[in-house]
């Protein structure tokens, strides 16, 4: 390495032309594209055998065929296979125990490959063992490794006999072979160049000294013992707040870069998904394009992969709520807004069943389209064709359909391999199998990749370039403090403990191997730049304080790096302040017009009472019509819960008899009104729907006993259960009425008396109403009843319809209160709700705030403006909208800002 690059190294003219006098082998931390590129680079062709892999070279010594070779997933399918057979299963109890852990299949393929890697012979594997028996004892051979090397040994009796082979067995095949002898029917190259950054291991080691005896090996490696930080190079450790503050760092600075500047920058990161998120979004932000725009983890959020499966995941899950939601959310279907709603309302939890009829009927069309397609049994193959039938038919992108063709197409080859290709299994088999494939493979390749564009490398890899570039700046993002002896080199095979303990005389990979490779490339990338900036971050994503990379750091030779504590990026800055930016407290919208052919505005009690609690909720709940979608519960919606324990009350009333009596027991009504009230948006069952009742029987067994004893004392005669529609016309720029229904209405000897249930406790006192206009529904019941029925009304009365049962809030009058007999209400003196000026003075107070406050709904006047704070923006549904939930609350309770 002269330089540094290894690109030096690449012996570009013996391997070029048609008959390539030197071969290239690439292994661990180099790409065959960055070498494949050097030559282009060179302006150099060359043939596919010039550059190739250590498994692509036992292939072509051995004389075998690529397509019996298994991939990763193919293994994967034979390892499962084997052990769904039951009686191959019973012998493996610790392995059916780690079954449950995630990536179960692929962490046992990797054991597998790698165990077999470290021994070249069996003999050699025995004396492992031997060697591990010594040294540990009796117990060297833990319960989970005998299992592993029993299913080895069936796994590859079953590879063997199927004609089929993994890198393990080719690499033994051909260091056999070579031991025989150069294999007649291939030319032999003068040399053979292997460019790795990863010691190997026994069974490599072995081939590669098989060959060596045929053929000049050499090998090009990055060297722990040599490099690092050149003399007069800068190196500095920049300490940011988080990852993501350091990933915005490094895009200012290419930002302010020119295009073409962009090849003396290079950004080393580590193989962690959120490393390289923070990366590309800070560059998406900027528009600054990647050279090599594949990204590694695209699978796990591209969302047009992911919407592409949905169709699938409807079917083999039945029909989940969860999986409807996410298919209707993938398609963008306009009629979800009124689907979703019902769809929660009905309780679904699966089953095709559950979307007939009703508003879903269309939606159940559908369902069961996707149903004929892809239910029943099937083979791989007639899955995969409809499946990608169904891309073609909702015109999903070319590059999706594209993906799927290839990835069915290795998927169904492999079970060709395996002899399972006429195999049928119910789409859920076939879907888990799906996702666990998608989870491992490569993503697809993009058609375009920009002229100038910001390089992005891996840790491991080693520093190969095309063509020197001149200086280089490098860029280390979250490189991890352990980064040289966190990852463990252990796995079900060997442990790491064993490892270290083979390692010391056999060419068994350990952590110190681990440690000398990566030790070695990160020096190599040091000796190839002129300036170094480590990008480092106080705090982990999970909040997490990261440790300090200075240890790191002299065991590259690197001694006192200054570190610079930069603190937040001045783009999040803003977001770590004590108030935070808050939207409008104050909207104006275009006065409301009466519809054509009316001649007056119509405004409902509902309207008016929530604005004059907060006029944002009036706007946001009345006049833009927002509200929550909720899901299903096992506890009944509070809308709901108030629909049914309204209806159950009237039906007690109703069944009420002279005396006063009432005809039906609180279960009976409560029996009736949820027949007739559906309770929905609850999941269905018994013990849910027994355990909600018990709580609603209690309520309705304490409003019995407030309405006896209320019977008894005030003696009034029911006028109205929700069956008198009152309004108030009212005259302003624009005539306008308020409409409504108050709940109830009770006749006593000197007027009438209005009452209003309400499920939650938080109800207001009579001097609130009148002082501040707060929660106007009930005054203005008691205005238009007045006007409606030319009777005085002699209070108003909240109703709670809760376990406190309570009655003291509203407007009441002294003269009508007391504990004697015809007294409608028995407060005491002090209450808030006890005014002892005459009804006609308080009405009329009422009625002037009616009236200013209806005016200034119709005007378009909104304020963010709650009269009772506390009591409101507690449970407002539209707190994140007006910006409370985003306030920050002083000592006095009142939000900064408001
Ligand atoms: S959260 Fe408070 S201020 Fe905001 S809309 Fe609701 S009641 Fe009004």
């Amino acid at each position: 390495m002269d330089n540094g690059w290894f690109a030096d190294e690449v012996p570009v003219s013996e391997a070029s032309g048609l008959r390539p006098r030197a071969w290239i082998c690439v292994g661990s931390g180099f790409s065959r594209e960055d070498i494949k590129s050097v030559f282009l680079g060179a302006g150099r062709g060359f043939t596919a055998e010039a550059v190739t892999s250590l498994p692509d070279l036992a292939i072509r010594l051995t004389g075998l065929a690529a397509d019996r070779v298994l991939t990763g997933s193919a293994r994967q399918e034979v390892l499962r296979m084997l052990l769904a057979n039951r009686r191959v299963a019973s012998r493996f109890e610790e392995l059916k125990r780690l079954r449950r852990q995630v990536s179960f299949f692929r962490r046992l393929d990797l054991a597998i490959q790698a165990g077999r890697m470290s021994f070249a012979h069996a003999s050699e594997e025995e004396v492992y063992l031997e060697r591990l028996h010594e040294r540990v004892g009796p117990e060297a051979i833990r319960p989970v490794q005998r299992e592993i090397r029993m299913l080895a040994d069936a796994y590859e009796a079953w590879v063997r006999g199927s004609g089929l082979w993994d890198p393990p067995l080719l690499i033994r095949e051909a260091s056999e072979l070579l031991d025989r002898g150069w294999p007649e029917a291939i030319s032999r190259p003068e040399a053979i160049h292997v460019f790795s950054a990863q010691t190997e291991e026994s069974l490599e080691k072995a081939f590669w000294e098989a060959l060596s005896r045929h053929v000049p090996v050499i090998r090009h490696s990055p060297d722990a013992t040599r490099g690092g930080v050149p003399d007069g190079a800068k190196l500095t450790i920049e300490r940011w707040h988080t990852l993501d503050d350091a990933a915005e760092r490094f895009c200012d600075e290419l930002q302010k870069a020119s295009p073409e500047s962009w090849k003396h920058h290079a950004v080393l990161i580590p193989d962690y998904p959120g490393v390289r998120r923070s990366l590309t979004q800070a560059l998406m932000r900027r528009g600054l394009p990647l050279a090599e725009p594949r990204d590694p983890g695209r699978l796990r959020w591209d969302e047009a992969i992911k919407s592409a499966v949905i169709p699938l995941s409807v079917v083999g899950r039945d029909f989940e709520r969860r999986e409807v939601l996410k298919w209707l959310a993938s398609r963008g279907s306009p009629e979800r807004t009124v689907w979703i709603p019902e769809i929660n309302a009905r309780a679904i939890r699966q089953g095709l069943k559950a979307y007939v009829g009703g508003g879903l009927a269309p939606l159940h069309v559908e369902l069961s389209a996707l149903q004929t397609r892809f239910s029943g049994r099937k083979t791989l193959a007639e899955l995969s064709r409809l499946h990608l039938e169904h891309l073609n038919e909702a015109g999903s992108p070319s590059s999706v359909t594209s993906f799927f063709e290839s990835f069915w197409n290795e998927f169904c080859s492999d079970l060709e391999l395996l002899g399972m290709a006429e195999r049928r299994a119910p789409l859920l088999y076939w879907l888990e199998r799906l996702k666990a494939r998608l989870a491992e493979s490569t993503p697809p390749v993009e058609r375009s990749k920009p002229e100038h564009g910001v390089r992005i490398f891996r840790l491991q890899q080693a520093p190969l370039e095309a063509r020197a570039t001149g200086p280089l700046r490098l860029w280390i993002l979250g490189l991890p403090p352990d980064w040289l002896g966190g990852d463990s080199t252990g796995d079900f095979w060997w442990s790491a403990r064993e490892r270290e303990l083979l390692a010391s005389e056999f060419s068994v990979r350990s952590s110190v191997q681990s440690v000398s490779d990566r030790t070695g490339t990160l020096k190599a990338w040091f000796t190839v730049a002129s300036e170094v900036t480590i990008l480092d971050g106080e705090f982990e994503f999970d909040g997490r304080e990261r440790e300090s990379l200075v240890a790191l750091l002299r065991v590259l030779g690197v001694q006192e790096p200054p570190v610079l504590t930069m603190g937040c990026h001045a783009r999040r800055l803003s977001s770590y302040g004590a108030t935070r930016p808050v939207p409008p407290q104050e909207i104006r919208l275009a006065p409301l017009q009466p519809k054509t052919g009316d001649a007056r505005v119509e405004l409902t009690a509902t309207t008016l009472d929530r604005f004059s609690r907060c006029a944002f909720q009036g706007l946001a709940l009345q006049r833009w019509r927002l509200w929550d979608v909720d899901d299903p519960d096992v506890e009944l919606w509070p809308n709901v819960r108030g629909n049914i324990l309204h209806h159950a009350v009237k039906l007690l009333l109703r069944s009420r008899d002279e005396e006063g009596r009432f005809g039906l027991l609180p279960g009976e009504a409560l029996d009736r009104a949820w027949r007739e009230k559906s309770p929905k948006g609850l999941f269905r069952g018994r013990r849910v729907e027994n355990y909600v009742k018990v709580q609603l029987r209690e309520v309705l067994e304490k409003f019995c006993a407030k309405e006896s004893e209320f019977f008894e004392r005030a003696r009034t005669r029911t006028l109205s259960l929700e069956d008198l529609k009152v309004r108030l016309d009212c005259e302003g720029p624009v005539p306008f009425s308020i409409i409504g229904e108050p709940d109830r209405i009770e006749e006593h000897r000197d007027g009438l008396l209005i009452s209003d249930y309400k499920t939650s406790s938080a109800v207001p006192n009579g001097t609130e109403m009148l002082d501040l206009g707060y929660r106007l529904q009930l005054p203005f019941y008691a205005l238009a009843v007045k006007r409606t029925l030319k009777k005085p009304v002699i209070g108003i009365q909240f109703i709670e319809l809760n376990r406190k049962a309570g009655r003291n809030n509203g407007i009441f009058f002294s003269r009508f209160n007391g504990k004697e007999a015809g007294k409608i209400s028995t407060l005491r003196s002090n209450s808030k709700s006890l005014f002892t000026a005459e009804p006609d003075e308080v009405w009329s107070r009422l009625e002037e705030e009616i009236t200013k406050q209806a005016l200034r709904y119709l005007e378009g006047r909104f304020e963010v403006r709650p009269k009772k704070r506390e009591k409101e923006c507690r449970a407002c549904p539209v707190a994140d909208l007006c910006g409370a939930k985003r306030l920050v609350q002083q000592n006095d309770g009142e939000p900064e800002g408001a």
